[in-house]
């Protein structure tokens, strides 16, 4: 029902935005919008890939892109963080891109659309994903239900269900959502094993793939660097492993984006690059982890909180808005209409959270 309704408002929004009628909302539209993507995909993906939508349909972008170098500022993260800091105005219809992760295609499928348009996006990179140590978990648990040989899997995970039926697709797309759920919910500490156990029940696991589907690759050190040596990106950092901060002991988290800032310097000769909070929510991070991620040199970071920055917004803890799927969708959400309606049905309800969940919870 729920995903019924937000199917419904986003069909009206993309009509309300084709009309021109998000027109007065752009002029109205104060502070920066910076907006997060992940990773891109070209046309339909087989059959379980992409099952969450973290991949964005490269042609939905590229509507984007258009869309926003024609009516919008986008300027690069490091820009507006400066006026920021400096205490200047920050321009109205100002946007920011970002895309979090390190995935593959930002450098096949999106450095193409940001030539393009001659946009400027910053990627977070988290250093473990580049290294081939680990992949993303939405993608490992994908993987596991895709390609498992059982009708159904038995698990003995304490926060997973104990039984999962996935003897046909649909019962697989279920599963996946119970899944995400589940596993949003289990403590940091028990996180990895709880989907390491999944994929060995399952008899199935992306992380002993050698060569994964394209939508599942990171980029590789040398599409790093070609990334930055294209003036059009930014690399960023997310931590070594992904780690959620505020819920590690501070030696490991020191440790964590220690290795990520060196990774970063000693293969791609980043210094003092901005930082993405994994995950992004308050509760993700806090004011010793903010102080620990100044300490390291990082001045720059964002969450993942709904909201327009502002000139007196917190450097440390800029907002930003989730991933619009076309450039209707783009306009909405940058000229504040979509954020407006948030905003009334929140108060009307008290029942919409005003904050954006990332795709993915590790
Ligand atoms: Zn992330």
């Amino acid at each position: 029902m729920k995903r019924i309704t937000k199917c419904i408002l986003r069909k009206s929004l993309d009509l309300w935005s084709r009309c021109g009628l998000t027109a007065p909302y752009r002029r109205r539209m104060k502070g920066a919008c910076i907006l997060m993507y992940h990773g891109f995909t070209r046309g339909r993906n087989k059959g379980l890939e992409n099952n969450s939508n973290l991949h964005l349909d490269i042609e939905g972008f590229r509507q984007s892109a258009a869309m926003l170098a024609k009516h919008y500022h986008v300027i690069p993260l490091h820009e507006l963080a400066e006026r920021i800091q400096a205490g200047d105005p920050v321009d109205d219809n100002t946007v920011v891109l970002t895309f979090d992760d390190g995935y593959a295609s930002n450098y096949h499928l999106a450095l193409p659309v940001l030539k393009e348009f001659g946009l400027h996006a910053t990627i977070f990179v988290p250093t473990a994903f580049v290294e081939r140590e680990i992949y993303q978990w939405p993608d490992r648990i994908e993987y596991a239900i895709a390609r498992t040989q059982l009708d159904r899997i038995n698990l003995e995970f304490p926060g997973l269900p104990e039984n999962l039926d996935v003897s046909s697709t649909g019962k697989r797309r279920i599963a996946l959502q119970v899944l995400d759920q589940g596993i949003k919910l289990i403590p940091q500490d028990k996180h990895l094993a709880s989907i390491a156990h999944i994929e060995e029940r399952a008899g199935a696991a992306l992380s002993q793939e050698e060569s994964p589907a394209e939508i599942y690759r990171a980029l590789t050190w040398a599409q790093i660097r070609a990334l930055e040596a294209s003036g059009h990106v930014s690399i960023g950092a997310h931590t070594h492993s992904h780690l959620i901060l505020a819920r590690c002991s501070p030696e490991v988290a020191r440790r964590d984006v220690g290795k990520c800032l060196d990774l970063l310097r000693t293969m791609a000769g980043i210094e003092n690059p901005t930082f993405a909070y994994p995950n992004g929510q308050p509760g993700d991070y806090n004011d010793s982890t903010k102080r620990l991620l100044m300490d390291l040199g990082i001045s720059v970071a964002v969450t993942t909180n709904m909201d327009f920055n502002l000139s007196d917004s917190d450097p440390m803890l800029l907002n930003r808005m989730g991933s619009p799927r076309n450039g209707h969708e783009a306009d909405a959400i940058c000229s504040g209409l979509i954020p407006a309606i948030k905003q009334q049905i929140s108060k009307r309800t008290s029942l919409v959270p005003h904050s954006n969940s990332h795709a993915h919870a590790d």
